[in-house]
């Protein structure tokens, strides 16, 4: 097992994956999967192994969370001001190595070094604001309406916390649970993906440096999450299940925690529409369509993933989205100019061309881009698709990736109509000179998060969340995320 290196080296050049903590993180400790199994981890732009991390038992599973169960009480009764210290630590320490870490994103992910740079930024947001809000959980208080008693309302840690990420975004999806769960003064277990483990342990090391007590973090990889998953949640001391993933696999873990009636928050897949008006500035629209789109390569729950364009503007914002997606700079995430680096898998890959294809074969035209290159790594070129019919797949699924349909739409009903007409309500965006329209527009979308005249909604002072399919559940916020965390007690007293 590799020796835990608590700081990761600043010059990007010395990066040294094989020096970095790779074990499981249980009670402080970096172990060894019991049975001695390990998983591969890829390098998307190469193909090439570029770790093993150890591959989670159900006995390894048990232990973390043993070590949550010891670390409670001690975390629990730790004051909120030292937990928030803590945690502005974690901040400062991302802060500081920002570079190398946005580097081992880059690598295990794909992403390019812009957009890692972007993630650690607003990884580590997480952990300022969540200190700042460990100092403000405050109760209620008040008379019974009867006036027979008084109403005390207290907010206690919710308990043991099952917290499961996706890759893409390997450090924020993480953060984002984390701090919260911690100033809310629970004590947790992460399973990242096992596509992108580097990141959540090397994370790891530094919340340990920052000061986090052993036990009180415990990450673990496995490649069969379902059967581990299920053996937390079957402990009676875990009382919340924080999951980040697609909508198939939220479904399949909530029946699982019905079983024993466990606090649910889940962050779910996407399908978000992009509306532009005639009436919107095309610049605008085309910076936030570059942004809505091709943040992370399009591999973003809030990627604009259809895009509707009243006729008027229609053409004109097709051939400078074509241009603009033109000249993106593919290749591997890590080399300083790319703009748009490779997928996560093959798999993906052949997802998002069969996506291209049937929308193809229903009359879309290719305006760039839509074929996958032959050779090493996991490419996709940047592809914008117009006349895109509204029963191609890819209005019905996630593309994941950096393809931008393009749909023709002639009235403001008929455009909401559209957007609305998915399983998914996670973030929807509306290009529009006229502010009137524009909210009134943004009150009718189905959806959790609106981003108006703009390409970016995820702030962690905001509640980041869906409604349908998408999820239940905030993070982020005022009180929101932290919220999530906690349960109410309620103290009826008569003095
Ligand atoms: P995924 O659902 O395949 O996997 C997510 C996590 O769940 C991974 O850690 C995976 O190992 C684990 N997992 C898979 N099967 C499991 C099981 N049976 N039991 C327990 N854990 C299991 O999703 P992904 O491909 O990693 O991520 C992409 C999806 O995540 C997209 O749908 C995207 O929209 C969604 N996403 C949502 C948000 C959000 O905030 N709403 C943010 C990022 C990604």
């Amino acid at each position: 097992m590799n020796a835990p290196q608590a700081s990761l080296p600043t010059e990007a050049a010395s990066l040294d994956i094989g020096a970095l903590p790779q074990g499981l993180y249980i009670d402080g400790e970096w172990r060894a999967a019991h049975g001695g199994r390990e998983i591969e981890v890829i390098d998307p732009a190469t193909e090439a192994v570029i770790a093993r991390v150890p591959d989670a038992t159900l006995e390894d599973a048990r232990a973390a969370v043993e070590a949550a169960a010891r670390a409670a009480s001690g975390w629990r009764e730790t004051p909120p001001r030292q937990r928030s210290e803590v945690l502005r630590r974690c901040f400062t320490l991302m802060t500081e190595r920002a570079d190398a870490l946005a580097i081992l994103i880059s690598l295990e992910n794909g992403k390019a070094l812009r957009d890692a740079r972007a993630e650690v930024a607003y990884a580590a947001e997480f952990f300022r604001w969540n200190a700042e809000e460990a100092v403000r959980i405050t109760g209620e208080f008040g008379t019974a309406p009867s006036g027979t008693n008084r109403i005390i309302v207290d907010y206690a840690p919710i308990g043991i916390c099952v917290l499961i990420t996706p890759w893409n975004f390997p450090a924020a999806m993480a953060t984002r649970k984390i701090a919260p769960a911690l100033a809310a003064g629970c004590t947790v277990i992460l399973k990242p993906a096992s596509e992108t483990p580097l990141t959540a342990y090397a994370l790891a090391a530094l919340y340990e440096e920052a000061g986090v007590p052993p036990g009180v973090v415990n990450v673990l990889t496995t490649s069969d999450p379902g059967p581990l998953t299920a053996a937390m949640l079957a402990d009676p001391r875990v009382r919340k299940l924080s999951f980040t993933g697609s909508t198939g696999v939220g479904r399949t873990l909530l029946a699982e925690a019905a079983k024993h009636v466990i606090s649910c928050s889940m962050e779910l897949g996407g399908n978000a529409p992009f509306i532009v008006f005639d009436d919107a500035d095309l610049e605008a629209a085309l910076d936030g369509a570059m942004v809505a789109k091709m943040r992370n390569a399009g591999e973003a729950c809030t990627a604009a993933n259809r895009l509707y364009v009243q006729a008027g503007i229609h053409d004109a914002f097709a051939a400078g989205l074509a241009r603009r997606m033109a000249a993106l700079r593919v290749g591997p995430g890590v080399e300083a100019a790319t703009e748009c680096g490779p997928m996560i898998t093959r798999k993906a890959v052949h997802k998002i061309d069969r996506l291209v294809r049937d929308a193809m074969a229903r009359g879309a035209r290719v305006l760039g881009g839509g074929r996958a290159p032959d050779g090493t790594g996991y490419f996709y070129p940047p592809t914008v698709l117009a006349d895109v019919p509204l029963d191609a797949d890819m209005a019905h699924e996630e593309i994941f990736g950096p393809v931008a349909p393009i749909t023709r739409f002639h009235a403001e009903d008929e455009a909401i109509e559209r957007a609305n007409d998915t399983e998914y309500g996670l973030a929807a965006y509306v290009y529009t000179r006229d502010v009137a329209r524009g909210m009134r527009v943004a009150a009718r979308l189905e959806s959790g998060m609106v981003a108006l005249n703009r390409g970016l909604v995820s702030d962690p002072a905001a509640p980041f969340g869906g409604v349908k399919q998408s999820g239940l559940g905030r993070e982020g916020g005022q009180h929101h995320g932290i919220a999530e965390f906690m349960e109410a007690k309620y103290i009826a007293t008569t003095f």
